[in-house]
């Protein structure tokens, strides 16, 4: 590993070289309860001695706490303010087309890979889902030897798009399917692989949230998966790194007592209020993967499309509604979560834990979720996430937590610069 000793300011942060490789791993949707119940109960004894031996926090995930914006807070150090990825769509006013926001010309600043990887240091990106592969690997010289490569794609993996070819062959597993586990077990082991092969300084491995979607901490399939993860992160630290683990989100049942999504469907209730046409809902969650969560999250936004509604009239309206945790004006909702005001719709609105919201219930097809409870996130209720690093913090950050509330998006900062 070379050790050119420079400083690389990422975004206005400084970050040292390396002393080790740092592995970043993402558990996309591991909210804090998995990790609860499953270090009470022996499941996880790798994550349990980063917990003994290490640092270990519960800290605050981006809002809206959905995949696309709070992976990009970690990428890139910053807020959603800074980097601009609201969420997985927003509405463009001049067409009032919905925009999905997986673009690379969308994300504002730059990433920590990249601008090691201009430093000179090797970088790996590896994603579950192919949507969030572009924007993480923004501005990304492939043909360096880095690699930025999806589960979800690694059998059309080619050394010119992804730095490595016959990704499948290579690892010795089969293609994973898009609802599976497999999807994020195959991430873990081509980045161990890859830091055994390569020993890149830094790894970003994101996986996916069909587990926690589907499975309750007490359910057995996400001890099976827990166990899984724990097994991979703990070969991971075992390869002399520094291993830090975080989310991007949280997740909560948002069920009723019958087992039917909890859901208050929010463009129905201002079209009936306010007429059709006037108000446009946009359920930011929404991604072309939609079975295990019928596109019903925790936040959504109104655009007001016509002259007569003001968003005051909206919220007085709807915040009333049983369920509704909070319903924000633009300004008040950007200042509050520190949001993009220009990707901001006019209303936001939060679901309290146990409720979701969604469009028109005609436009939501939930036969996916096949007799499962609905589990899903997006709220202010599933924006805390674990922040666990194999290695204790040094002096100054040990300060800096005594003195701050820390943010999932300086998981990085903290593994980079903060551990002995
Ligand atoms: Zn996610």
């Amino acid at each position: 590993m070379s050790h050119p000793r420079t400083i690389v300011n990422v975004n206005g942060i400084d970050y040292r070289w390396p002393l080790r490789p740092v592995v970043v791993v993402c558990i996309d949707g591991g909210d804090p309860a998995y990790l609860r119940r499953f270090l009470a109960d022996g499941t996880t004894p790798n994550i349990a001695r980063f917990v003994r031996e290490g640092y270990a926090a519960v800290v605050d995930g981006s809002m809206p706490s959905f995949t696309c914006p709070n992976n990009m807070s970690i990428i890139t150090g910053t807020p959603t303010s800074k980097h601009g990825i609201s969420g997985n769509f927003y509405l463009d006013t001049r067409t009032w087309e919905p925009v999905v926001m997986t673009g690379p010309e969308l994300l504002r600043g730059d990433t920590i890979i990249t601008k090691f990887a201009e430093a000179g240091a090797k970088v790996v990106s590896i994603t579950a889902k192919d949507k969030l592969r572009k924007q993480l690997a923004k501005g990304l010289d492939v043909s360096q030897g880095h690699v930025s490569l999806s589960a979800e794609f690694a059998d059309r993996a080619t050394l010119a798009d992804n730095g490595i070819d016959n990704a499948l062959q290579w690892l010795g597993m089969s293609q994973p399917g898009m609802y599976s586990m497999e999807l994020s077990l195959f991430v873990l082991e081509a980045g161990i692989k890859l830091l055994q092969e390569h020993r890149p300084e830094l790894l970003y491995l994101s996986l996916t949230d069909w587990v926690q979607h589907k499975w309750a901490p007490e359910e057995e399939g996400a001890r099976t998966f827990y166990r899984k993860l724990d097994d991979c992160i703990g070969r991971l630290a075992a390869l002399d790194a520094t291993v830090a683990l975080t989310a991007d989100h949280g997740m909560s049942d948002k069920s009723n007592e019958a087992g039917e999504p909890k859901a208050i469907w929010l463009q129905d209730v201002l079209d009936a209020r306010f007429g059709k046409g006037q108000t446009t809902v946009i359920c930011p969650i929404t991604d072309a993967f939609v079975a295990h969560h019928g596109a019903l999250g925790g936040f959504v936004r109104v655009w007001l499309r016509g002259t007569e509604v003001t968003a005051r009239q909206v919220i007085d309206h709807i915040a009333g509604i049983d369920g509704i945790e909070m319903a924000l004006d633009k300004d008040t909702a950007c200042r509050l979560f520190d949001m993009p005001p220009d990707r901001e719709g006019d209303v936001a609105v939060v679901a309290r834990q146990d409720t979701c919201i969604g469009g028109s219930a005609a436009n939501h097809d939930l036969s996916g979720l096949k007799g499962h409870r609905l589990r899903t996130h997006g709220g202010v209720s599933e924006a805390k996430v674990p922040l666990i690093l194999n290695r204790p913090l040094n002096d100054a950050y040990r300060a800096k937590v005594a003195s701050q509330t820390l943010k999932s998006w300086q998981v990085f900062d903290f593994a980079i610069n903060g551990t002995l």
